[in-house]
């Protein structure tokens, strides 16, 4: 990884961070339509296959280590693109390491537990990247702009009064805070979808019949609550983007540009990490050369005793005999 890149791509996600401490007013402080002055979506889609392949090679050395883990939490606005941004931007990483965990409305065995206890359940190992659609953030959100959602939780009247959101903003640093202390890195991505672009979105969803059943018209009357929501934001945004937890406010009218953000913060902070594939002691070393000559040893007459190492470079090599080969892929075709 040339630092080079690694700068280009902090400075390039600076714009987006919110600073902690920072008050932030969306309407005013962070505009949907941001392009980073790329006007060109095909600019956009190579910068975005970059960052797939980076991605990608990180995640393999995250995977290798057991030290850290990520978490990603997604919070938008209804089509505000979460789906796929997930589907675009961990594209190319290897489904055995990310594991992704939606939250809707809580069940009946969710609300007998306190508020956190179903994100906690989801959280990922180390070595994972753990992806929230939706998060405890909803806790902040959806709760707080529809009151009846806290009623619901059974809380005693001393954790439902009228500090119950600056309590909660608290919580949820505190939680974060323990958590990256203890070796999980928080990533916060907040999809900024203007008024007009959600209202085109949900008119496609009526439009094209492959995407009619994306469609509620639950969704359509949230929009009645559209300043609501902005505001819930806007106080969120303030009271909970932390120096161990940051805020990204991605630019969400251009799809393609919200995928090249949200992968360029990703990686951003998985060259923080810094994972590395462990290094292996003299001693095993050694045995890892002793069983090598074990099995060198193996090769069958004629055949190169380590084909690796001799395509590698680092061993002269005799042909390799393929016939037998050959001949059992004959034989499964017949079968096919
Ligand atoms: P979807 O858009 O299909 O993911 O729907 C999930 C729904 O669950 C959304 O309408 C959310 O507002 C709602 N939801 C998610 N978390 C909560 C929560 N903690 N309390 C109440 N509703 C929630
Ligand atoms: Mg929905």
């Amino acid at each position: 990884m040339g630092d080079e890149r690694a700068e280009r791509i902090a400075e390039f996600i600076e714009p987006l961070r919110v600073e902690p401490g920072s008050k932030v007013r969306l309407a005013k402080d962070f505009d949907p339509g941001y392009r980073a002055g790329i006007s060109k979506k095909k600019e956009g889609v190579e910068l975005l296959r970059n960052g797939i392949e980076l991605l990608a090679d990180y995640q393999r050395r995250l995977a290798a280590q057991d030290t850290y883990g990520v978490l990603l939490c997604l919070q938008a606005l209804d089509a505000g693109g979460k789906d796929g941004t997930i589907r675009h931007v961990m594209s190319g990483v290897n489904p055995q390491g990310v594991r992704v965990s939606g939250f809707k409305v809580p069940s009946s065995e969710e609300l007998d537990h306190d508020y956190l206890w179903r994100y906690t359940r989801e959280l990922p190992r180390r070595g994972e990247i753990g992806i929230f659609n939706r998060s405890h953030y909803e806790e902040v959100l959806v709760v707080r702009v529809h009151p009846e959602n806290l009623r619901r939780q059974k809380l005693p009247d001393t954790a439902r009064g009228p500090d119950v959101w600056e309590r909660r903003y608290r919580e949820i640093n505190d939680w974060e805070h323990y958590l990256s202390d203890n070796g999980f890195r928080i990533v916060k991505l907040f999809l900024n979808l203007s008024k007009d672009e959600q209202r085109i979105r949900f008119l496609k969803r009526i439009d094209v019949p492959e995407r009619n059943w994306k469609f509620s018209s639950a969704d359509v009357r949230e929009r009645a609550y559209w300043d609501d929501y902005q505001r819930a934001f806007s106080q969120m945004l303030s009271a909970t983007s932390t120096e161990w937890a940051p805020w990204y406010v991605i630019p969400a009218d251009h799809k393609w540009f919200a995928r090249v953000c949200a992968a360029a913060v990703l990686a951003h902070t998985l060259i923080d990490i810094d994972p590395r594939y462990p290094q292996v002691s003299d001693e095993t070393r050694s045995e890892l050369a002793e069983v090598r000559r074990e099995l060198e040893a193996e090769a069958p007459e004629g055949a190169a005793p380590d084909p690796y190492a001799a395509q590698a470079g680092r061993a002269a090599a005799p042909p390799v005999a393929k016939e037998r080969h050959r001949k059992r892929k004959k034989k499964h075709h017949r079968h096919s």
